[in-house]
């Protein structure tokens, strides 16, 4: 059987269609509306649908969704138009979902090319370049990490000594910051060639399609350093391993130095040729744990350092929220650096830092509070607490004021922390009308900007039906 027809039926091989890439745009708004941006806000959204004339795209939380509609979307919308000029509008749908592998591990595509990284033609262009952000410099050590960071240090020290260099960890762990430190370190006197894995097997595909293989294998043979991001997703695909294994061995063989990241040992990669993990396993294998408590510290210092060396106006985080964020954020370096990225920008466009209460809205989708926790129920309970209020008197028709303002407020919190539409929660309050819901949102929305006591008990409230834990029970 030839190469041809493996592949035949292959996902990768389809065409790339008329659909909009999503990679690209991404890349756009990043050029356009900066990487602190684009780090902060737009790095999660995903492109769900593509319709005749709009597309249905996902963000993790209301409030992200909210926060891209006022700032950005005229500007997304521009650059989804210049890509295809009938997508008039966009959509947005509230997705809340755990870590997404796949988009999490897409090495990000920087500026200016570097001499010594070679490329084969255009389309590799794009794969192969060294984050200038990801240096061994910023790179935080704490024990969970110091080994693979030694080793990786080496390895631009001492050519060859550990080979392969294979360097595993979860999602966030700064395999991916390591990898680039390596190749930024090397690319001055070595040819580097830095690639995700998941590239490699498209461009390997791609050239198969366009009779190119020995070009490929010119290409991949012929660097000094070979840089494999995420291994993991090279499966399957006999024809290709096969490839791969050869390019390893025939590197190998040249002296030049192989680093592989992957998000398990060697031994756990499925649908791996055998002989290539126990090649990766020969050379030296060090994984990255998760940080603990001190390390999440000093690279929320490291950061915020960093972030303020940018810009003239110096934005001191109070230890409440470093503390607060610290705890919260635990699992990944990749969540945490999004979180003060987001804190950062969140400042300097109100001009005020945010409060402990907005800062949980900021960072919802990266804490774990899931959405669709908050019921109506949840809401009118609380919201009946804090005015010392019964639930009965609250859903009743009197119009005391004493009651119109609590139920204004639960309404209003209804509308914008659940799903609920209008007639929905219309019914839920004793069946008023959705016009009268429509009024108590928005005498909500005034008294909210004119009125600082009501606007802070409303971020109280908020922030109890959020985090409805102990600590903030009134
Ligand atoms: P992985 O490849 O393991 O999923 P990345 O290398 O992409 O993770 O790291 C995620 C983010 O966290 C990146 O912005 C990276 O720069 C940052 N990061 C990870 N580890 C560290 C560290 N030890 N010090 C500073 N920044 C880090
Ligand atoms: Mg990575």
């Amino acid at each position: 059987m030839n190469m041809e027809n493996i592949y035949k039926n292959s996902d990768l091989n389809k065409p790339k269609s008329n659909k909009l890439d999503w990679l690209l745009i991404q890349n756009e708004m990043k050029k356009k509306l900066g990487s602190e941006v684009y780090e902060s806000w737009l790095k999660k959204i995903d492109l769900i649908e593509e319709f005749n004339s709009y597309i249905l795209i996902s963000v993790p939380t209301r409030f992200i969704r909210d926060w891209i509609t006022s700032r950005y979307l005229d500007q997304i919308l521009h650059i989804v138009k210049s890509f295809k000029k009938d997508l008039i509008r966009i959509e947005f749908r509230i997705e809340e979902k755990n870590i997404d592998l796949q988009n999490q591990n897409n090495t990000k595509i920087l500026p200016k090319k570097s001499e010594n990284i070679s490329f084969l033609k255009d389309s590799f262009l794009q794969y192969n370049r060294v984050d200038h952000n990801k240096r061994f410099e910023n790179f935080v050590t704490g024990s969970s990490n110091k080994l693979a960071y030694e080793a990786s240090l080496k390895v631009t020290e001492n050519f060859s000594q550990y080979n392969p260099l294979y360097i595993y960890g979860g999602v966030g762990m700064g395999k991916t910051h390591l990898l680039n430190s390596i190749g930024f370190e090397l690319k001055q006197k070595k040819k580097v060639m830095f690639i995700p894995a998941e590239r490699f097997m498209y461009q390997f595909i791609k050239s198969i399609k366009a009779n190119d293989m020995v070009k490929f294998k010119e290409y991949f043979r012929n660097t000094d350093i070979l840089l494999i991001d995420d291994i993991q997703f090279m499966n399957g695909k006999e024809a290709m391993q096969e490839e791969f294994f050869h390019t390893f061995n025939a590197l190998l063989e040249k002296g030049s130095q192989i680093i592989v990241s992957a998000d398990r040992p060697p031994n756990k990669l499925s649908r791996i040729q055998e002989r290539i993990k126990s090649r990766f396993s020969g050379g030296l294998v060090v994984d990255i744990q998760k940080p603990d408590l001190e390390l999440r510290k000093n690279i929320i210092e490291k950061k915020i350092n960093e972030l303020n060396k940018v810009y003239a106006d110096k934005i001191e985080i109070s230890s409440e929220i470093k503390d607060f964020i610290s705890l919260e954020i635990s699992n990944s370096i990749r969540e945490l650096v999004g979180a003060i990225n987001r804190l950062i920008s969140f400042s300097r466009i109100y001009n005020k830092l945010p409060n402990l209460a907005e800062t949980k809205i900021v960072l919802k989708d990266l804490l774990n509070i899931g959405e669709n926790k908050v019921t109506i129920d949840l809401i009118q309970t609380l919201v009946c607490k804090f005015f010392k209020i019964s639930k009965n008197e609250m859903l009743s028709s009197r119009r005391s004021r004493y009651l119109v303002r609590p139920r204004q407020t639960a309404i209003y919190l209804t509308k914008i922390l659940t799903p609920k539409s209008l007639p929905e929660i219309g019914r839920e309050f004793s069946n008023r009308d959705h016009t009268t819901i429509i009024h108590s949102v928005k005498t909500i929305e005034k008294l909210k900007e004119n009125d600082k006591d009501m606007a802070e008990n409303i971020d109280k409230l908020k922030n109890q039906i959020l985090y409805n834990t102990k600590e903030n029970e009134v």
